[in-house]
């Protein structure tokens, strides 16, 4: 008997390509200005590049700790107590991963077992969900509302019961551009005091969050730092989503479980990148200015874009936009990006893929981590729409 192929029952049954891959190819295909996929179209900081050569050029080129480099995690460390007076232990409650999403699947698979309910928002970056799928847990949607997405906490509550393992919670937010209140943080403490929901946390827009705003992380609450995951991401702060680098923190006994599996899903990873932002994170002028960096961009596009007949309230972290696009057509929002693609030659996401099927609004999302000239020329296009 020949093996077929087709015998086995996917494990993802609904799960297509994802909608970031899909507009990236459409935006190659038809030669568009690509404000889809969030990627910066300018480079990383040359001292941080040259800072990698130099660790490759010197011999760091073997497997690095399975924790991460101790200096790395020292650096790390150093950072939360200098931004948020707050601390971890870089042996026992810091790791370093493959990006954010490695360290989001990595907790996920650790804790959710079968049954387990897990609350996201929507709506919500596309990983969360076949993650908890795959560990046959159950997804808990609440559905956000546009423009402001503002959470109703008397309707998460309702939704907590003694199958909630996990809470998993995005500011500033990806896709909406929005970010949470101290007061939000503060609800959340209090729904989950005297319960043992783990919070994931996706802070990995911390340092882009704009208009003097503080960001909001989960470590400044004590009734969630000590059940919180904190995932961020190198690639957003330094301009280098292709190195995948990221980390994540928690308190020690959830950090213990969650090394073992890491441990056998990377065991470790790149080690020169490692070495060279060990280094690099030492001053915190090469990320604090990111604010007012990405502040000015958007205030550009936004600016640029007066004229048009898309509607939006600024973001206000992230580095992306939203466009509501209700006075220019009732088309869904897939329908429209694509034509906004192969008619005018601009790619954005449709922020349906991260909604509860079946919700509808009517916004895309433009990335405004990009040059002037990009930014320019996407403006052209939009204000004549
Ligand atoms: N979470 C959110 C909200 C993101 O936007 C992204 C990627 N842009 C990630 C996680 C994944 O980060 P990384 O590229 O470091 O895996
Ligand atoms: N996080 C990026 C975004 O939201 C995409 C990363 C990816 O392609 N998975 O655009």
């Amino acid at each position: 008997m020949s093996f077929n192929s087709k015998a086995f029952v996917s494990k993802l049954p609904e799960v297509q390509t994802t909608i970031f891959t899909i507009m990236g190819q459409l935006a190659n295909e038809h030669n568009a200005i690509n404000l889809s996929q969030g990627f910066p179209d300018f480079d990383s900081d040359p001292k941080l590049r040259e800072l990698v050569s130099q660790a490759m050029n010197t011999g760091q080129n073997q497997y690095a700790p399975m924790q991460g480099t101790m200096a790395l995690r020292e650096s790390l460390a150093e950072k939360f107590d200098t931004l948020y007076s707050t601390s971890y232990h870089p042996n026992t409650e810091i790791t370093v991963t493959a990006g954010a999403t490695q360290a989001i699947f990595t907790i996920i698979s650790t804790f959710i077992n079968k049954d387990d309910e897990v609350l996201i928002f929507k709506p919500a970056y596309d990983c969360y969900e076949p993650a908890i799928e795959l560990m046959k847990g159950n997804v808990v949607s609440v559905q956000l509302d546009g423009p402001h997405f503002n959470v109703d906490w008397s309707r998460v509550q309702q939704l907590i019961n003694s199958k909630t393992k996990m809470i998993i919670i995005n500011t500033p937010h990806n896709p909406s551009g929005t970010t949470w209140s101290k007061n939000d943080m503060l609800q959340l403490e209090a729904l989950v005091k005297d319960t043992n929901i783990i919070v994931l946390s996706d802070e990995v827009y911390e340092h882009i969050i704009f208009d003097e705003q503080q960001h909001q992380s989960a470590c400044l609450f004590p009734g969630l730092k000590e059940r919180s995951f904190i995932c961020a991401s190198f690639g957003k702060t330094f301009h280098n989503t292709g190195w995948k680098m990221g980390y994540c923190v928690a308190p020690a006994e959830l950090m213990h479980e969650f090394r073992k599996v890491h441990q056998f899903n990377v065991f470790c990873v790149n080690h020169p990148m490692q070495v060279a932002f060990a280094s690099h994170l030492k001053n915190p002028d090469n990320y604090q200015y990111i604010n007012t960096f990405y502040q000015e961009k958007r205030d550009f596009f936004l600016n640029a874009i007066k004229g048009s007949r898309f509607k939006y309230i600024p973001s206000s972290g992230t580095y992306f936009q939203l466009l509501d696009y209700s006075a220019i057509t009732d088309e869904n929002d897939l329908d429209f990006s694509k034509r906004l693609v192969t008619q005018y030659q601009l790619a954005s996401i449709p922020i349906s893929v991260f909604n509860e099927a079946g919700h509808k609004d009517s916004f895309l999302r433009f990335c405004f981590a990009k040059k002037k000239e990009t930014l320019e020329k996407a403006a052209e296009i939009l204000c004549k729409i």
